[in-house]
């Protein structure tokens, strides 16, 4: 067993888990029944990826699930593949991309688990075409304490299938996934990218463009206020006709060190979002880029969440629903802006209409936004009670997979199916997070 504490992604809260590596599927119903005599419950773990306390378990005991990192089976005339679900995205990548298969969804970050991706039922730039992850799984493998191996799919155990899809690990131990990949030419991109003066022009453009492109996201400045109030950058991409099948593997930074306070600060982000808006194009600009500067920017850097300091960073990631876009995400952009807090990682993109079958999946057709914010104690009592009330009263919802904050009755509210999830929790398996929002 590893000794060396785990955190989440935002390192708050901080609870430091310890891990049981789990390395082979046959020795899974062992460590979790172990697990449930000696601590009562624990919970699966990943990458670690996920910013709040969804990842964290009650018990502070998780079993992780990295290790399990094989592929089982693949069939590349139809692109479906069948893996260990401690295989990474990267990983399931560097066998696909040659064969001319890409993942149907990928989130901002390459380094997730395959569990994990379900379990949060990830969203990606293309989430307006294909919907969330989980639309693209065929079947997966489960280990329960109380009932053992079970294989559900969207047409056997259905109920347990739908509950596990975004059901932030609670449902069973994720043992393998099966899953539909989608072919391309090239791996690269043919990126369309042009700046917008405010939050109309956003609309417009992504009116126009989204239903042209495969892949669709802006980058939000969210120091810009009055008229500037949703500035920003949008980007739109398709994977190229022609060119290189080729795995990517860019040199990478790593943020050496945790200094001893957060080094983004208001006067940086808004000297940094005024250069990054002002040098982008303003009038439509195509480039083909490589497909990882387009969907991973972020892992050029390792170990990034350093620069927050040693109290970490929170992530806000709310949709605001179709009707309600427009007035909800403006002022949740202007009560940013007055607060002046943010970091330049903030991002909007609209979601589709296409339902995942995940019972308390996050994303519904409108608007997402997310963005990164040092830890204070201002933003829990002060900024994130404000922001909290504008989604509410828009109907919209925050997502689980970035939460550190949020309030039962916000969560059973926003999230009606959370019973059904809990009626089908594993009773060997609690999260912080989910102790939190329904106890
Ligand atoms: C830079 C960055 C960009 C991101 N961009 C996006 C984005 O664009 N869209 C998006 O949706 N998310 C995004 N995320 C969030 C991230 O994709 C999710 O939090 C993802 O679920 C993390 O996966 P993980 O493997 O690290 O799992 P963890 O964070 O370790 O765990 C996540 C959940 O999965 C469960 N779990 C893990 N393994 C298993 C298993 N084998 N069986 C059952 N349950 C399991 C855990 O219990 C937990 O509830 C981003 C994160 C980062 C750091």
């Amino acid at each position: 067993m590893s000794t060396a504490r785990l955190l989440s992604w935002g390192k708050h809260p901080r609870f430091p888990q310890l891990p049981t590596s789990c390395n082979w599927r046959d020795e899974l119903s062992r460590k979790l029944a172990q697990a449930r005599q000696a601590q009562g419950t624990t919970l699966p773990y990943g990458a670690g990826l996920s910013y709040g306390d969804s990842c964290l378990a009650a018990s502070d005991h998780v079993l992780h699930m990295r290790p399990l990192d094989r592929f089982i089976s693949a069939d590349w005339s139809a692109g479906v593949l069948v893996a260990e679900a401690g295989v990474t995205l990267e990983d399931i990548l560097s066998v696909a991309i040659p064969r001319g298969w890409f993942l149907p969804v990928t989130p901002g970050t390459k380094y997730i688990t395959l569990g994990g991706a379900i379990a949060n039922d990830v969203h990606g730039k293309n989430h307006h075409r294909r919907g969330t992850f989980g639309r693209h799984v065929r079947q997966l493998g489960l280990l329960r304490s109380d009932s053992g191996h079970q294989v559900c799919s969207p047409g056997s155990e259905a109920g347990l299938f739908n509950a596990t899809v975004g059901g932030l690990g609670l449902t069973g131990l994720i043992e393998w996934a099966e899953i539909q990949l989608v072919p391309i030419r090239s791996s690269q991109i043919d990126r369309v990218t042009q700046r917008f003066g405010d939050l109309d022009e956003f609309f417009a453009l992504s009116a126009e463009l989204d239903h042209k492109h495969e892949f669709c996201v802006a980058w939000i400045d969210c120091a810009a206020t009055g008229n500037a109030i949703g500035r920003g950058i949008h980007m739109a991409g398709d994977f190229a006709e022609d060119g290189p099948l080729a795995v990517e593997n860019p040199r990478k930074l790593t943020v050496p060190l945790t200094p001893p306070v957060s080094l983004v600060n208001g006067l940086m982000l808004r000297t940094f979002n005024e250069l990054h808006w002002r040098k982008a194009p303003r009038t439509r600009s195509r480039a083909r880029v490589g497909y990882a500067p387009f969907f991973y920017p972020l892992d050029a850097i390792l170990k990034w969440n350093r620069i927050y300091g040693p109290k970490g960073f929170q992530q806000y990631q709310a949709v605001i629903p179709e009707g309600e876009e427009r007035t909800g995400i403006h002022a949740l952009l202007a009560a940013i802006a007055d607060s002046r807090a943010g970091s330049f990682l903030a991002v909007l993109k609209r979601c589709g209409p296409a339902r995942s079958p995940g019972l308390i999946s996050f994303p519904c057709s409108g608007t997402t936004l997310a963005l990164d914010f040092p830890q204070t104690d201002r933003l829990d009592t002060a900024l994130f009670p404000r922001l909290d009330a504008i989604v509410r009263a828009a109907g919209g919802r925050i997502y689980p997979a970035k939460d550190a904050h949020m309030s039962g009755e916000d969560f059973r509210s926003s999230y009606p199916g959370w019973s059904e999830v809990e009626a089908l929790r594993d009773p060997a398996l609690l999260s912080r997070f989910w102790e939190r929002v329904t106890r």
